[in-house]
């Protein structure tokens, strides 16, 4: 994280960037050519240049132009290309008749001196051109040349009315006196004051972001809030959470899922203040907010804060930059701090905030009656006790090796699972993969369903919504009907291996079925979320009760509040626990306690219940106490002495082509131009290796890592290894690119 090493480079020259005509006519009156006017613009442009080009400014242009002006200008013959304004200079620095004019000045919106800003340590921070980083923030209807009516078009999107507006708004509860003290530490800042709200889920960390916001806004009549959250299908729950709230204030969604005139309206009203919150996904942090009082990232542990194309930029960890350079409060909360917010809390450089209770539990342990009986009571385990439900819900690791799954589902989540529908209660099913089997086999030959484009298995999916059984990568898309024999041997009996969630759906429905006949399943992942709607409308049918048991994905894990829900199962956890990355047991340790969190939000008494292979390993023991900071420190121990992150800083040069030899040695080569250079010194360079999953989409790729104890000269030779990066000769169709601080090596 890089909150207090701020990169200090400066713009390209001293007038850059101040859009206010009073500074640069002080820049003009210090300079002996005072007289001469601003002739020239510099122009950020989508090329693959790392600088500003020059263009000319007409003399009817020279007294509008501004700092932060989209415009229009040639590029080679016959061509224009929008771009973005950040200089003005009086001279050119090229010879001035090879300078082409500005063809039009775009005057709606200026983009302010602050965002630009803001874009640059993000360019800076991340290594990539300052153009893409402006101009991919941008909405896209505001990075083309404009059409003829674009004016009017403006015009429309502003006069759109507030999303929900009116009504009273709904009052706070009584909070509680932890949230409340909470609430007032982050209202009670001055500056920039980062904050890390750490309370499990239904802790109430909601209600404290909601109370922090309402301090923040009602200090300022303009102020304004940005809210990240991990996911575009928790943008509905939370907006109508915060309109609620803040009945009479405009509150706008951005997120990539919003088609292109809401997600320009919704950026202009941010951009002129008419917004005053924004809630988002990470392509929000790049709003331009120009009153910016309070940002909240939610779930910031969430892995889909960091962009994995483009600029690679962590969502969560620009957020805290934003609120350094806008000297805000900002407010990362999560029931799993990733581990290095967690290190900047211990070492005193974020507030730690914790909530401790769950206001529901406390409501249930005092008006308790009977004492729940344990899942696998009727397997031998012993009971639990009622009052366990004070501390959250009661983990259970069942060990595979005693209680064989019959497809994929032992005796005590069978047990459990009934005693839910006994009681009138629902179930989560959860594993992280989609489709029917990992993997098609064929036993005869050993034939199995491989990808023929990636080094991975095309996973089997049985016939549904009127798409036949097929083969499909889950990496690159590849799909194909099954084939009714084995391609190598003709053998007609092929096995699907292992169970993905429409297998586990299928055998709930057989054997549940046997007991229950009117019991409700229902699926939620990917495909079954493919249809528009389909997952809100599954989602609404778990709160509706509706659905007794829902079996799904990741995409059942985030933020729902379910009331009803009591046993979470929890399939094949340990694929993530033998995983090579070094992160894998903190993203698995997340997961769970996540999944975890879905249970017993009204108060009933819940159970999780893991089947393992590895019951007595250190992450479920921590999970079984429900004990994040057990398991946080085991494992900053560990990295501390492994000189991994955050004890030590990351950088990954990733390329792909056709070859494997082709990617080896360009990153080879690479690597020996950064050996060569001054300041290699303070960094280790890595031997290139090929990717985990080597062959993604038919291109091979291969990857080297930089690592550094110190962020500065870490950064500082990244600057000077990728120019030298740039001027490498690579194969043709070679593509390469930098990820800091990457999430995965
Ligand atoms: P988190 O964001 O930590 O998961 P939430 O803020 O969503 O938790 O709170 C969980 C549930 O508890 C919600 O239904 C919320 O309305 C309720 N809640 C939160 N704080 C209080 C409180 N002080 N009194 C009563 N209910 C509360
Ligand atoms: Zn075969
Ligand atoms: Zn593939």
């Amino acid at each position: 994280m890089f909150v207090h090493k701020v990169i200090h480079k400066q713009f390209g020259s001293p007038q850059a960037l101040t859009n206010e005509p009073k500074e640069r006519n002080a820049a003009r009156a210090d300079n002996a050519e005072a007289a001469s006017p601003i002739g020239f613009a510099d122009v950020l442009l989508d090329l693959p240049v790392t600088y500003p080009l020059q263009y000319r400014l007409t003399p009817e242009q020279q007294p509008m132009a501004r700092v932060g002006m989209r415009c229009v200008v040639p590029v080679g013959p016959g061509r224009t290309m929008l771009g973005v304004i950040v200089d003005l200079p009086s001279r050119s620095s090229i010879e001035e008749r090879r300078v082409r004019p500005v063809r039009a000045l775009l005057d709606d919106p200026v983009l302010s001196h602050d965002w630009l800003q803001f874009c640059q340590f993000a360019s800076e921070y991340y290594h990539h051109p300052w153009a893409q980083v402006v101009l991919g923030a941008l909405p896209p209807a505001l990075r083309r040349v404009p059409g003829p009516r674009a004016a009017g078009r403006m015009a429309r999107l502003r006069r759109a009315p507030p999303a929900h507006a009116t009504g009273a708004a709904l009052p706070p509860p009584a909070l509680r006196e932890e949230q409340r003290q909470a609430i007032e530490a982050i209202a009670q800042t001055h500056g920039f004051a980062p904050f890390l709200l750490h309370g499990i889920t239904g802790s109430g960390k909601t209600e404290v972001y909601l109370g922090a916001i309402a301090a923040a806004l009602g200090s300022d009549p303009h102020a304004q809030a940005l809210w990240l959250v991990p996911e575009i299908n928790l943008t509905p729950q939370f907006e109508a959470r915060l309109q609620e709230r803040f009945a009479h204030l405009r509150v706008v969604s951005l997120h990539s899922g919003l088609g292109e005139q809401d997600r320009t309206g919704a950026w202009l009203a941010a951009h002129e203040g008419r917004a005053r919150i924004v809630l988002g996904t990470r392509l929000a942090v790049f709003a331009s907010l120009p009153h910016l009082r309070i940002v909240i990232v939610d779930e910031e542990h969430d892995a889909s804060f960091k962009a994995s194309d483009a600029v690679r930029y962590s969502a969560r960890d620009l957020a805290v930059k934003r609120a350094q350079l806008g000297r805000t409060a900002v407010v990362l909360g999560s029931a799993t701090p990733s581990l290095e917010s967690w290190h900047l809390a211990l070492s005193g450089r974020y507030a730690l905030l914790r909530l401790q209770q769950r206001p529901a539990f406390a409501a249930f342990a005092a008006s308790a009656g009977e004492p729940a009986s344990g899942p696998a009571a009727s397997a031998g385990l012993p009971a639990e006790a009622a009052n366990a439900a004070k501390a959250g819900p009661r983990v259970w690791a069942i060990d595979v090796r005693q209680y064989r799954p019959q497809q994929g589902i032992s005796e005590p989540l069978r047990a459990a699972l009934g005693q839910a529908l006994e009681r009138g209660e629902q179930a989560l099913v959860f594993i992280n993969r989609r489709g029917y089997a990992p993997v098609l086999a064929c036993d005869a030959c050993g034939w199995l369903s491989d990808c023929p484009n990636c080094s991975a298995h095309a996973a089997f999916h049985r016939a549904e919504g009127g798409a036949g059984p097929s083969l499909r990568c889950h990496h690159c898309g590849w799909s194909r009907p099954v084939p009714r024999a084995c391609p190598t041997c003709g053998n007609q009996d092929l096995k699907a291996v292992g169970q993905g969630t429409q297998r586990v759906e299928e055998t709930l429905r057989e054997t549940l079925r046997q007991r229950w006949p009117a019991v409700r399943i229902g699926r939620l992942d990917r495909d079954s979320a493919r249809r528009a709607n389909a997952a809100q409308d599954t989602l609404q049918r778990v709160h509706a009760g509706e659905l007794d048991v829902l079996v799904g994905t990741q995409m059942i894990a985030k933020g729902h509040d379910f009331q009803r829900v009591s046993v979470v199962c929890v399939l094949n956890a340990d694929a993530q626990l033998i995983a090579a990355d070094f992160r894998a047991p903190e993203r698995l340790f997340a997961l769970l306690m996540q999944v975890a969190g879905r249970a017993g939000r009204a108060g009933q008494a819940a159970q999780v219940l893991v089947q393992t292979r590895f019951p007595d390993h250190p992450l479920y023991r921590a999970l079984a106490q429900g004990d994040y900071g057990q398991f946080a420190g085991e494992q900053l121990t560990q990295r501390r002495a492994a000189r991994m992150p955050p004890f030590t800083h990351h950088a990954l040069l990733t390329a792909t082509a056709a070859t494997l030899p082709d990617v080896l040695q360009f990153l080879s080569t690479c690597r020996r131009t950064g050996v060569e250079l001054e300041h290699a010194q303070s960094v280790v360079l890595y031997d290139p290796v090929p990717m985990p999953l080597a062959r993604l989409a038919s291109e091979m790729r291969a990857q080297l890592l930089v690592e550094a104890t110190q962020r500065a000269p870490l950064h500082q030779f990244l600057d000077a290894w990728l120019t030298a990066v740039r001027t490498v000769k690579a194969p043709r169709h070679l593509r390469w690119a930098i990820d800091v601080d990457p999430l995965a090596i």
